[in-house]
């Protein structure tokens, strides 16, 4: 038998009740903060990832699925959302829009990962994305959301955690002063931290090596480093934080897996799993990387996979809706008659179910009742000569007669 790929995932109809219930409220939450939907392809230029991402992180140097296609073009199945919403952005001249910009997307990404729990190869990302201010108060409003969204979904044990990594200004003394922390054991690095060392030294604080992560414990952090308007910047996030109530604590650690960050980054993490169900922050360099207008940005991306795993531990099982009514027909006459009815009933909005098996009536009754259908309608020849026919409550067992007209 031809088996899904490694870290796929079917879902079934019993896992996307539960599903559309968390994307509607999130939906929900999304919109009343004036995010409007867009959709993005699931491949691009390999290119917009280089650029976008960036050539020394994990997601483009191990993790990418990139193929040629039969044009001899280098494709790549998309890892994140925030690369392709910003090119959307760029290409159809969405600068010229009311700014600032708050778009929203559900999306699929592809990562060649190590699998393991709440970390497959195909995954869902919902994610935000705010174009158009550097002001920190747009920092503030999209955490308030992301709080918002785990609020409406009764999730109640997530923690904040924030950071600034600062801007190209602040970040050039601090890579000095990394450089020189990491050079002193840097033959005890992996190879790519090796080869991110003269390219990018702040990548090596995410790499996910365990001696790696030894020889980082005590990195200076970026926190100490950052230039006065960054730390303005910072300080008046957290305020705003503060006066909306919203319980964060700094990590000066997290310096996030993608290349555009700048300034804040966060994320709300699972601490019973160690993992990280929504992640964000500023990348305020993005835009103009892209062959855009320079242009201030700030986004956020939740992993659907690890938000379940939290959603059923606060919430109830929620179940498949089951039909109205069940409409059994025996005979030829019923059974037109039973075809027409449910057609009407349909029309009407109702969630009807009608026999299209031609099985026997104890058959039809004992599907209906699998399918948890309330009420079961029985046509048969007297029924229509008659224009009588009862109407049988599965719960109570109690049966009422009605005309059919
Ligand atoms: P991690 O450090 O856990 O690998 P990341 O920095 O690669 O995370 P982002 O690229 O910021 O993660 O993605 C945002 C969110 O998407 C994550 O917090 C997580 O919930 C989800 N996510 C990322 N990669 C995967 C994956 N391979 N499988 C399932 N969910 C994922
Ligand atoms: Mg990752």
């Amino acid at each position: 038998m031809i088996q899904r790929p490694k870290g796929t995932k079917d879902l079934l109809p019993a896992d996307t009740v539960k599903w559309q219930f968390i994307e509607s409220k999130i939906k929900t939450v999304l919109e009343n903060y004036a995010f409007n939907e867009i959709r993005v392809p699931v491949f691009e230029h390999t290119e917009l990832f280089l650029r976008g991402v960036g050539e020394t992180t994990d997601v483009v140097q191990k993790e990418m699925y990139t193929f040629k296609d039969k044009g001899d073009r280098s494709i790549t199945l998309r890892p994140e959302g925030t690369a392709g919403v910003v090119r959307a952005y760029i290409e159809n001249g969405m600068a010229s829009l009311p700014s600032p910009i708050k778009l929203w997307y559900n999306i699929t990404a592809y990562r060649y990962e190590n699998v393991q729990k709440g970390r497959l190869r195909e995954f869902h990302q919902i994610g935000a994305e705010l174009i158009g201010t550097n002001n920190y108060m747009a920092d503030a409003e999209l955490i308030t959301m992301a709080n918002e969204i785990f609020r409406s979904l009764n999730i109640q044990d997530i923690k904040l955690e924030i950071n600034s990594i600062g801007c190209p200004v602040c970040r050039a003394k601090y890579q000095e002063a990394l450089k020189e922390y990491i050079g002193k054991n840097l033959d005890k690095y992996c190879s790519d931290c090796k080869n991110r060392f003269e390219k990018n030294p702040m990548r090596i604080l995410d790499c996910k090596v365990e001696n790696c992560k030894e020889y980082n414990k005590n990195a200076p952090v970026i926190l100490d480093y950052l230039c006065e308007e960054c730390k303005e910047h910072f300080e008046k996030v957290q305020e705003t934080l503060q006066e909306c109530n919203i319980k964060y604590e700094i990590n000066p650690k997290i310096v996030r897996g993608l290349d555009y960050y700048t300034k804040t980054v966060f994320e709300f993490i699972d601490e019973e799993e160690g993992l990280t169900v929504l992640a964000g922050g500023r990348y305020d360099g993005l835009v103009k990387e892209l062959e855009g207008q320079d242009t201030p940005a700030v986004g956020f991306a939740l992993g659907m996979e690890r938000l379940l795993e939290l959603f059923d531990k606060y919430n109830e099982n929620i179940e498949v809706k089951k039909p109205e009514i069940f409409v059994a027909t025996i005979g030829e006459e019923a059974n037109k008659y039973g075809t027409r009815l449910v057609q009407k009933l349909r029309a009407e909005g109702k969630y009807v179910v009608k026999d299209i098996t031609g099985k026997g009536l104890n058959a039809q009754f004992k599907y209906a009742n699998k399918i948890g259908a309330k009420y079961v309608i029985t046509l048969g020849d007297d029924e229509i000569k008659n224009k009588v026919a009862k109407l049988k409550n599965m719960e109570t067992g109690e049966e009422e007669e009605y005309n059919i007209e």
